[in-house]
């Protein structure tokens, strides 16, 4: 754990505090497709991902309060553990989407829900706005647990900051 850490201090972790961890995917495994971002970073009694994940991708074992850690070579991205976590600490990025940019998959909670095409801002950790996103899947499956799950489009160039979004 990290006792001095951006989480305890501000609420949130930093990019450099979540690679310290060695919880944070390579640049060389971004560059495979879409992935699993885990953003777990205390050590609570907790594990729905690790049993959710038919690839046994994500490894928490015993004791239960260790972090997850996420198999990059076995995550397939298909997005079904981030319904899972009820601390909304999983995300899916794919650096190769297109070209220019960048796609992320996150839940979110508040209404009313973006519409698929709908322009919105990309926000970092600290919930600060980044760059222009565009909304292209909105996934309200039951299946999902009643969590919805949010596709979204933006620049490459803030490809490790954005983990969600905000309305225009
Ligand atoms: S995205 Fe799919 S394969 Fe990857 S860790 Fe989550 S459930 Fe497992
Ligand atoms: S389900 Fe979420 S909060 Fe629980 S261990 Fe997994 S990532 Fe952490």
């Amino acid at each position: 754990m990290i006792d001095d850490s951006n989480l305890k201090t501000k609420g949130f972790p930093t990019l450099e505090e979540l690679k310290r961890l060695g919880t944070y995917p390579s640049d060389e495994a971004f560059m495979k497709g879409p992935i699993a971002v885990i953003e777990c970073i205390e050590e609570i009694p907790c594990n729905p991902c690790e049993e959710t994940c038919i690839k046994g991708a994500i490894k928490i074992g015993k004791p239960i309060t260790n972090l997850p850690r996420l198999n990059t070579t076995k995550c397939s991205g298909c997005s079904f553990c981030i319904s899972s976590c009820p601390g909304l600490a999983i995300y899916i990025k794919d650096y190769t989407y297109s070209e220019k940019e960048a796609l992320i998959i996150f839940p979110y909670e508040f209404l009313p829900l973006p519409k698929v095409n709908e322009e919105v801002i990309a926000v970092d950790r600290e919930g600060q706005s980044i760059c222009k996103g565009s909304v292209i899947k909105v996934n309200n499956n039951k299946a999902n647990d009643n969590t919805v799950l949010i596709s979204m489009v933006y620049s490459k160039e803030y490809f490790h900051d954005i983990v969600a979004m905000k309305r225009l």
